[in-house]
């Protein structure tokens, strides 16, 4: 089973994945590739395997991806083999992912759980990105409208108030979805 988790940057998604990783061992990072520079805190595979745009673009001409798009200016894809190795075996992975990438998975994997994590409102998500000495904060308001349209699309929609709630709402939907993932399979 594959969660994807989506929302606008800034709005948490990657602590709140970083939470579940901690407390569910049962659980994976979905690896997946990206030819953005790597964060302070970032390590090789963790969140992304970084590479440069050649290595992205010769992986695109060998059909070696599910999906990829450019997000803020970079690439972003999920690697084809790994990942369907990964679900073969039953793992459950998550990942944020952005709004095109998500469709583009849950029409070519089955059991996608996709989940869409909102701000309380465009206000505050501009103050944690100011806050977070994000450089490129215009770029990455600019699809905010957007990715608040495509939200429709997302079985479910949680609002990243209070960090504690956001993390128990996804809790009980990953344990009911994979629930019913094993009694469908
Ligand atoms: P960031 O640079 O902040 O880590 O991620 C920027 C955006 O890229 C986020 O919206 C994230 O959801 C998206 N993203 C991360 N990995 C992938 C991927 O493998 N495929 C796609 N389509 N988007 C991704």
């Amino acid at each position: 089973m594959l969660v994807i988790l989506s929302g606008s940057s800034g709005v948490g998604k990657n602590t709140v994945i970083n939470r579940i990783l901690e407390e569910n061992p049962n659980m994976e990072l979905m690896p997946t590739i990206t030819t953005r520079e790597m964060r302070p805190g970032e390590e090789p595979g963790k969140p992304y395997t970084f590479i440069s745009k050649e290595e992205f673009e010769e992986m695109i001409e060998n059909n070696q991806l599910i999906e990829y798009q450019i997000v803020h200016g970079f690439y972003y894809g999920t690697p084809k083999k790994i990942v369907e190795e990964k679900l073969k075996k039953r793992k459950i992975l998550i990942k944020d992912i952005d709004v095109d990438g998500t469709q583009v998975l849950v029409k070519s994997l089955d059991n996608v759980i996709t989940i869409f994590l909102k701000p309380v409102s465009k206000e505050q998500l501009i103050e944690r990105l100011i806050s977070r000495g994000e450089q490129r904060i215009e770029a990455r308001l600019a699809r905010y409208d957007y990715e608040e349209k495509m939200s429709e699309k997302y079985k479910y929609i949680i609002v990243n108030d209070k960090i504690e709630d956001t993390i128990e709402k996804m809790k009980k939907i990953i344990d009911d979805e994979y629930k019913q993932c094993i009694i469908d399979n």
